[in-house]
């Protein structure tokens, strides 16, 4: 299985002959960007691995290792691997992807998507590999999601790679992709999750949730979900096939693959984002 990225609550503040403890707590986005980042290490004795600082949307404050600074051996703060499949991944600089790009990447990837529809009746008779013309700035690291890698620096965001909802391999686990399919339903559960389901099986099903984290960090867009799901039971009644395009961290579960989506413009149907679908449910 895969590994378990340490949160650390207690950091060291290194610099010059400056030294003080730092708890994240304490610390605000603000404060981190100002004064701590690249000074803060492991508060372990002997340990010179480096920390930056998380603070996700709903306010739970850590600390992560730095991508490819090393704990000392055995430090209770490592990073705990359970495979050596997944050790390369430790190396891999994760960079926060900003809402302009998640917006560029869906945009391109479901025009694509729907030119090359026109053309061929379906994607289900041609698996075309649409990364060839969705191309981004990329800076050679992978995308992160629910804000918990590092800023972009000058600009240049991390690639993400477009799937079909048929094409997804178990190398895509736990990494952040754009993908599309057709939607079959769409349900909200419990006032916590709601899913998208892009397959009608209960089995092998694909489907983009919005999950706990989700609500966390989008409540007021959790509430009007209800209205994406009267937009799409509206439009099934005269399309039978209405494209949904999301970006969202790959995971297999028991009946199949979830697409965990961070952020309410996350994901689009038929093209449309979030906001213009109420906007557009608004106006009719
Ligand atoms: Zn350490």
């Amino acid at each position: 299985m895969w590994g378990v990225v340490m949160k650390i609550d207690c950091a060291l503040y290194k610099r010059g002959n400056i030294l003080k403890e730092v708890r994240a707590i304490d610390l605000s986005r603000e404060d981190y960007f100002k004064h701590f980042k690249d000074f803060l290490y492991c508060a372990e004795t002997d340990c010179k691995a480096k920390l930056n600082f998380v603070q996700t949307k709903n306010n739970t404050k850590f600390f992560r290792t730095f991508p490819s600074t090393e704990h000392k051996e055995g430090c209770p703060n490592e990073v705990n691997y359970d495979s050596e499949i997944n050790h390369a991944s430790q190396y891999d600089t994760r960079i926060n992807i900003s809402d302009k790009h998640i917006h560029d990447v869906l945009e391109r990837a479901f025009s694509k998507f729907w030119n090359n529809q026109k053309t061929t009746k379906g994607f289900h008779k041609k698996r075309e590999n649409i990364n060839k013309i969705v191309k981004g700035t990329t800076n050679g690291g992978s995308a992160a999601l629910f804000n918990e890698g590092i800023e972009a620096i000058g600009g240049k965001e991390p690639y993400i790679i477009t799937r079909l909802y048929n094409q997804i391999t178990e190398a895509d686990e736990m990494q952040v992709r754009c993908i599309i399919g057709y939607v079959s339903s769409i349900q909200i559960l419990s006032d916590i999750h709601a899913y998208i389901n892009l397959t009608p099986k209960v089995e092998n099903s694909v489907k983009v949730h919005f999950a706990e984290q989700f609500k966390a960090n989008n409540e007021p867009e959790f509430e009007k979900m209800y209205i994406i799901q009267n937009y799409i039971n509206s439009i099934k009644e005269i399309e039978k096939k209405i494209v949904c395009c999301c970006i969202g961290r790959v995971k297999f579960v028991k009946n199949g693959i979830n697409i965990l989506v961070d952020r309410s413009n996350g994901f689009t149907i038929n093209g449309m984002n979030f906001y213009e679908i109420i906007a557009y449910m608004r106006d009719i």
